[in-house]
């Protein structure tokens, strides 16, 4: 379908917009490019020989789709599947700090996540993130996709950004992916297309100010925010840039290694990335350091946090470094270097997710969660057994499966080495332990 006339002469002066090659993809059929990026420690060697993605050095691009469903390593968490372009928040945040990992992260329009994997990624068990989505499904379905990704350094809530006031320079970044207008995915997205419209722009850009004057105040003096769009329109990028600097001690910082990317353009204020130009669909992406000083407000109650001892220890790679923490979710794991900054998060946002759920004691048994089977900090030695790829699916279909090696207990199922959840070994079965809405849904044809 050819692109609405508006819409092309609404882009005919954006920054590095090209008309006649940005019209060329965007007609039918020129499939977009499908990418995934790896788990840094579940998704070692894997797609190896593809393509890389220029800007991320775990982003891989596929020469076809497959069906992820069926395919027990995304089930593990050893990829996610993610649009290219925006992958190159991990230059903003290697830009920014380097190679320090200390820092308290909120990711704010989080779900379904693929920011927030990245950053958790980025991460690797350090530092704090707080990734945080409004919409009560959509937090629902972020939660998942992180408790796949296995960190326990890692908080889901669900809550409105105006609600982050009390987090006073609590945060060192803090990165705004906001809802837009959604003119870049219009390649992948017929619909986007379809709703797209001049007032759908201004109302975005107005909703784009709300979250980001609401969610200001709780970055600390030279932390950095990272604002990306997946929208071409200087309404919802630029020229939404130029008036928060206008109103706001704040600097445009530049990141280099975008800068040396063929096809990447830097405008004004900011990186843009066309679909004509670059391996990916569209998107922009900016950094700013905020400059006025801002003290984290006092938080005097504390939790106290308590190590990592008996049965349970013997089921976490490194218990020194965590300690456990009750809470309405029950008994978690949590890196002991921020046990000092649950509380405040615990007191003023609706918290899905708190660290890694451990499970539960049974009397001289424990029963461990589904969230510590697919946690990085599991012990590789916990009893277990390696599937083939059809019984991994009648797995993730929630089956039973046979006893084949007279295994007793609770074992840990491994597909390709990687961990896909817990089953109870019966001398004539082993009962499925995946929660229920994690199963598969889609019928088998074997
Ligand atoms: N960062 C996500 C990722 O990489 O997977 C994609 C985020 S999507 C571009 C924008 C998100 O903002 C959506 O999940 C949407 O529900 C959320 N959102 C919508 N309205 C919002 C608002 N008023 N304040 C904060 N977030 C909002």
């Amino acid at each position: 379908m050819p692109l609405p006339d508006q819409f092309l002469a609404h882009l005919s002066h954006a920054p590095g917009f090209q008309l006649a090659s940005f019209a060329a993809v965007h007609e039918v059929p020129t499939p977009a490019p499908v990418s995934v990026r790896c788990h840094p420690r579940k998704g070692k060697h894997l797609f190896e020989g593809q393509a890389a993605v220029p800007w991320h050095e775990s982003g891989i691009y596929l020469s076809e789709r497959p069906d992820f469903t069926l395919d027990p390593l995304f089930h593990a968490g050893a990829y996610y599947v993610q649009e290219a372009s925006s992958m190159s928040i991990v230059q903003a945040l290697n830009a920014a700090f380097g190679t320090e990992r200390e820092l308290r992260v909120l990711d704010l329009c989080a779900a379904p996540g693929g920011k927030s994997t990245l950053i958790a990624s980025w991460l690797d068990g350090d530092g704090l993130l707080v990734a945080n989505e409004v919409i009560r499904n959509r937090a629902s379905v972020l939660k998942e996709n992180l408790d796949r990704w296995g960190y326990a350094n890692v908080v889901v809530s669900n809550n409105d950004p105006r609600q982050f006031a009390k987090l006073e320079a609590f945060f060192d970044a803090i990165v705004v992916d906001a809802p837009c207008s959604g003119s870049g995915m219009f390649r992948k997205d017929l619909d986007t297309q379809q709703h797209w419209s001049l007032e759908a722009v201004e109302h975005c850009s107005l909703r784009q100010k709300r979250i980001l004057e609401d969610v200001w105040p709780s970055l600390r003096e030279d932390g950095i925010l990272i604002y990306s769009t997946c929208s071409y329109s200087e309404a919802e990028n630029e020229a939404q840039i130029q008036s928060f600097l206008e109103a706001h001690d704040a600097e445009f910082v530049p990141i280099q290694e975008l800068e040396a990317v063929s096809g990447i353009v830097r405008s004004s204020l900011g990186y843009r990335f066309y679909p004509d130009q670059i391996r990916g669909e569209g998107f922009f992406l900016a950094m700013l350091r905020k400059k006025t000083p801002a003290e984290p407000r006092e938080q005097k109650s504390k939790l106290s946090s308590k190590a990592i001892s008996g049965l349970l220890a013997d089921w976490i790679a490194q218990p020194n470094e965590f300690s456990t923490l009750e809470s309405h979710l029950g008994l978690t794991l949590f890196p002991q270097p921020q046990f000092g900054h649950v509380r405040p998060l615990l007191k003023h946002l609706h918290i899905l997710k708190c660290g890694t759920l451990l499970g539960e004691q049974k009397g001289t048994r424990f029963l461990p969660d589904h969230e510590l089977a697919l946690s990085v900090h599991l012990t590789d030695e916990v009893p277990g057994f390696e599937v083939g790829k059809e019984e991994a699916l009648h797995y993730l279909k929630k089956e039973s499966l046979p006893n084949r090696h007279s295994l007793s207990g609770t074992q840990l199922l491994r597909y390709q080495g990687r961990a896909l959840g817990w089953g109870n070994a019966l001398p004539n079965r082993i009962n499925n332990g995946l929660p229920k809405s994690w199963r598969i849904r889609k019928e088998l044809d074997f």
